[in-house]
């Protein structure tokens, strides 16, 4: 009797085709014995049925009663309405931790196995926050924005997720990636997280780095780095980077981990090219399922197949995107039956996965929650608005502009003291050289004698309206301090 339900997506292109071929390997290897896999419609023949989050409410409601979601790759359709199904997925599931990692593999040769080096490590970025919110405005004619949202909890939550599993994987050492030099209140609050959930796991050195000089390490000595986390759009394209050091997509498994709901899938794309043709590379799938036995404590299980994948690997056996290209080349099927053969055999150039006798642990499916949670860190913060930021589409020169927000001033608590333009200061100073595009953030501040505190957002808001009947106001922003501290950036050159 199954212990475990996973809902199975198998995905477009390729998709079927290497899930096919790893279910029948794991059903080699006793994994049906424990699990129900329970098919779900996502992908691209529900986009085709006009629904733009390409998966059915039948399948969102199977894949939250399962809590795990197994899924091949998706094509996207490109422009109109259709979004990331694997985006929606994370996000609408908070699958907050993308954990990924990089191995050098026996058989799949890269510049560094060809140069002895060794690489070992993995990327936990964060999946849900970032400019990933995708919540993006015209401005003006000519400015577009997105913006970059950070919250501590969400910080917090993949930053327990990374110590704990180099606790569980005996790590030494975890490192945070981050921009906090430029970024320094979003990236600011990613190490300031960090580090303080570092203090938890008092055995794991903690270290940071600007990810910058991140990408140069990694190219040059990969074998420095334990684990790695990053926020979300620097860790989509760090994990990329770290996937080239080890052969490539096809090479690197990825789960996405959320306190409810997980999903293992390929990180590679549907292949579309060589989609029906039935030789597609299975292996990134195959790990990120090895990822998902462990999840669900098929500790067992997952080490006899890790192990068969490896020997076989090192046999030199290979579909057609990589390996020695004087053996055979073998179609989707027949990789999988070599791997297959090799059950209960076990690597003999690198070192082999203990298998355990037995496993000690089931998995529980967490329960559903009574309703959304709201997460919080920081609560109860003494605050107190002193200014607004007001953002305005304009063509006018910043001297201007400055005359024009001054007199709006007049009759209020506030004086203008900034403004910038694309960040840069460019009044009271600034150089003839800024180069100003449509679209100002105007800065008011309390005016000298007037205490912080003594009144609310209102008076921003009316400021705000009074300059709203000569200008397009495209938004605003509260200027306040939280215990003190100034909850907001200065300009460049300010
Ligand atoms: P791709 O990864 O599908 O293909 C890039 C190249 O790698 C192609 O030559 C392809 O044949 C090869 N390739 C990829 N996976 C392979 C495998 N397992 N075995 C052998 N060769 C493999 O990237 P793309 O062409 O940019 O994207 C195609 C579609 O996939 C797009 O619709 C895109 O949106 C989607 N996509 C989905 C995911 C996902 O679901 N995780 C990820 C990336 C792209």
């Amino acid at each position: 009797m199954p212990q475990v339900s996973i809902a199975l997506a198998p995905g477009d292109g390729i998709g079927p085709e290497i899930m096919n071929a790893t279910l029948d390997l794991m059903k080699a290897a006793g994994v049906h014995d424990h699990v129900e896999f329970v098919p779900v419609e996502m992908g691209a023949a529900v986009f085709a049925k006009g629904n733009t989050r390409g998966m059915t409410a039948e399948a969102i409601s199977k894949t939250e009663d399962c809590g795990i979601l197994f899924k091949g790759p998706m094509g996207t359709p490109s422009g109109g309405g259709g979004k990331s199904i694997n985006v929606t997925a994370r996000k609408l599931w908070n699958a907050y931790a993308n954990f990924r990692t990089f191995k050098t593999l026996p058989g799949v040769e890269t510049v560094y196995s060809k140069a002895g080096i060794h690489v070992d490590f993995s990327i936990v970025r964060e999946n849900i926050e970032d400019t990933y919110g995708g919540v993006e405005h015209r401005l003006s004619n000519d400015t577009i924005q997105c913006k970059r949202l950070i919250s501590a909890p969400g910080c917090d939550e993949v930053h327990r997720f990374a110590f704990q599993t180099a606790r569980i994987m005996g790590l030494k050492k975890v490192h945070c990636g981050h921009k906090a030099n430029i970024m320094k209140m979003t990236d600011g609050l990613f190490l300031e997280r960090f580090k303080t959930a570092g203090k938890d796991f008092p055995e794991i050195e903690t270290g940071d780095v600007i990810v910058d000089a991140l990408c140069l390490n990694l190219v040059v000595k990969p074998q420095q780095y334990q684990m790695i986390v990053l926020p979300n759009l620097q860790g989509d394209i760090v994990s990329d980077l770290c996937a080239g050091l080890v052969g490539g997509l096809g090479f690197a498994p990825s789960a996405n981990i959320g306190n409810h709901i997980s999903i293992f899938e390929a990180v590679h794309g549907t292949a579309p090219d060589i989609a029906g043709k039935g030789i597609g590379n299975p292996t990134s799938l195959i790990l990120s399922g090895l990822m998902m036995l462990r999840h669900i404590c098929l500790v067992k299980e997952a080490a006899n197949l890790e192990n068969a994948l490896l020997a076989t690997l090192e046999s030199g056996a290979h579909t057609g995107d990589f390996g020695d290209k004087s053996k055979p080349t073998l179609n989707t099927q027949q990789f999988v039956d070599a791997i297959k053969s090799n059950l209960g055999n076990k690597p003999k150039t690198v070192p082999a996965v203990p298998v355990p006798a037995g496993n000690t642990q089931t998995f529980t499916r967490p329960p559903r929650p009574n309703g959304q949670q709201v997460i919080r860190t920081f609560k109860n913060l003494v605050t107190h608005v002193v200014g607004c930021d007001i953002y305005l589409d304009s063509p006018l020169a910043p001297i201007s502009l400055a005359e024009e927000m001054n007199r709006c001033a007049e009759d209020t608590p506030f004086r203008l003291t900034l403004i910038s333009n694309r960040g840069t200061q460019v009044w009271p100073t600034g150089s003839v050289y800024t180069e100003c595009v449509d679209y100002y953030r105007v800065r008011f501040e309390l005016k000298d004698g007037v205490v912080a505190g003594s009144f609310g957002q209102s008076r921003c808001v009316s400021l705000m309206d009074k300059i709203a009947e000569k200008f397009t106001v495209c938004s605003y922003e509260l200027l306040r301090t939280f215990e003190g501290v100034k909850g907001y950036s200065m300009a460049q050159g300010q």
